[in-house]
């Protein structure tokens, strides 16, 4: 993605990104700034830092949304370059995180069924459903292939007419347009043999209910760029009022990050409640118009539960009618099955920045990315994965 981005950066929003920072008056720093190299330069992090702790006069608390931005949070120390009145927690923007146990264990049950491929991204193969994971699944003969692209799926399914392939598609509105292009493929093919088990998130709905929550504690939103470069940030606005609290689309680089958590701050310290846009060499208002309008053809918004969190009103994406044909839950009746989440596990608190993983009683002792008790350990977006990877003693200093 990045290297696709850096072509794409104009001059101007180097400058204007200097601008935002900087007031304008770093010719240093524009003239520094080119590709991705410059977006980890740590003198621009700690002056950024230092305009952060200049400006902050009370605590606040901000959420990134997006698991990538955890896990450069976490990995380049950016939280403890802050002040100490900023406390950054972690939201719910990583897809595996949120699927729910009894859609993993859809995906293994149609593992189990002879004359069935599942098809997945690796991450979502170490994910604990209620009983096994289908990494496990695969290894008691059940046929899960880890796919690249949706149009693998599509291409496994062509090359073996005689099987059902199902393609297990989770994540945000960032992955959704692909698998909306693997379903139209399949549909003009006239593949009669590829269906998806679709479990698809929608990011607005999450903030409205972590806004909502009696317990909530965010003031602030870091938004995931990647997901407003499909679907713009017209949709936050009228978050952003109605709760008054400052929403800014962000980038995933240190520079980005920080310079996303000086935005929010600027708000926070005068009263706003703005969306802004930190990631403006990616991201627009309007966002991507041909990505949504094939997301209007394929999918209908739905009510869809998020693991740890529950059920979200018109939080999902499902296939639309005209899609139906290829839906496994209705090829394959699988409504039915139910699952428990672990009673041990708190990724719902640490999904909704109620609590952070190291606060987790299980967390590096009974919860290791070994033997994960809930889906935040393994995904390489988790909060959990991103504490225990990079700062594992965190676990013993509870
Ligand atoms: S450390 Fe493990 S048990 Fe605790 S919240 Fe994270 S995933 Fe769940």
């Amino acid at each position: 993605m990045f290297g696709f981005v850096k072509l794409l950066r104009p001059k101007a929003e180097l400058r204007r990104a200097a601008d935002l920072t900087f007031g304008g008056s770093s010719a240093t720093f524009r003239a520094a700034m080119k590709f991705i190299d410059e977006y980890r330069d740590g003198a621009i992090v700690r002056r950024i830092a230092d305009v952060i702790s200049s400006i902050t006069t009370r605590p606040w608390t901000i959420m990134e949304i997006c698991g990538g931005q955890t896990h450069a949070i976490v990995r380049f120390g950016l939280d403890e370059l802050l002040p100490e009145d900023i406390t950054l927690v972690h939201g719910p923007g990583c897809p595996v995180c949120v699927t729910p146990v009894e859609m993993i264990d859809k995906a293994i049950e149609l593992a189990r069924r002879p004359g069935v491929i599942l098809c997945s991204f690796g991450d979502m193969l170490r994910v604990p459903g209620s009983r096994t994971d289908l990494l496990s699944t695969k290894a008691a003969g059940g046929d899960v292939r880890m796919v690249y692209s949706p149009l693998d799926a599509v291409r496994i399914a062509r090359e073996n007419p005689e099987r059902q392939v199902v393609f297990f598609a989770v994540g945000f509105e960032t992955t959704a347009p692909p698998n909306a292009v693997a379903v139209q493929c399949a549909k003009r093919e006239g593949l009669k043999n590829f269906t998806m088990l679709v479990s698809h998130v929608l990011v607005p709905p999450a903030i409205e209910a972590i806004l909502s929550a009696p317990q909530n504690r965010v003031q602030g939103f870091l938004a995931a760029g990647h997901v407003c470069t499909v679907m713009g940030y017209h949709e936050y606005e009228p978050i952003a009022r109605r709760y008054r609290v400052p929403i800014v689309v962000t980038g995933f680089e240190p520079v980005d990050i920080l310079q996303g958590i000086l935005m929010c701050v600027r708000q926070l310290e005068s009263g706003g409640c703005e969306v802004e846009n930190q990631y403006a060499r990616s991201v627009h208002r309007a966002g991507n118009q041909p990505a949504q309008t094939l997301l209007k053809e394929v999918f209908s918004v739905v009510d869809r539960a998020w693991r740890g969190i529950g059920l979200i009103p018109r939080s999902g994406f499902a296939l639309s009618e005209e899609y139906a044909a290829f839906d496994a839950e209705r090829r394959f009746e699988l409504e039915c099955i139910t699952a428990a989440e672990s009673a041990e596990c708190v990724s719902g608190l640490v999904l909704q920045g109620v609590k952070k993983p190291v606060e987790c009683p299980a967390f590096g002792t009974r919860c290791t990315p070994e033997h994960p008790l809930g889906a935040t350990m393994v995904s390489s977006e988790g909060a959990c994965a991103a504490y225990y990877r990079y700062r594992p003693w965190k676990g013993t200093q509870k």
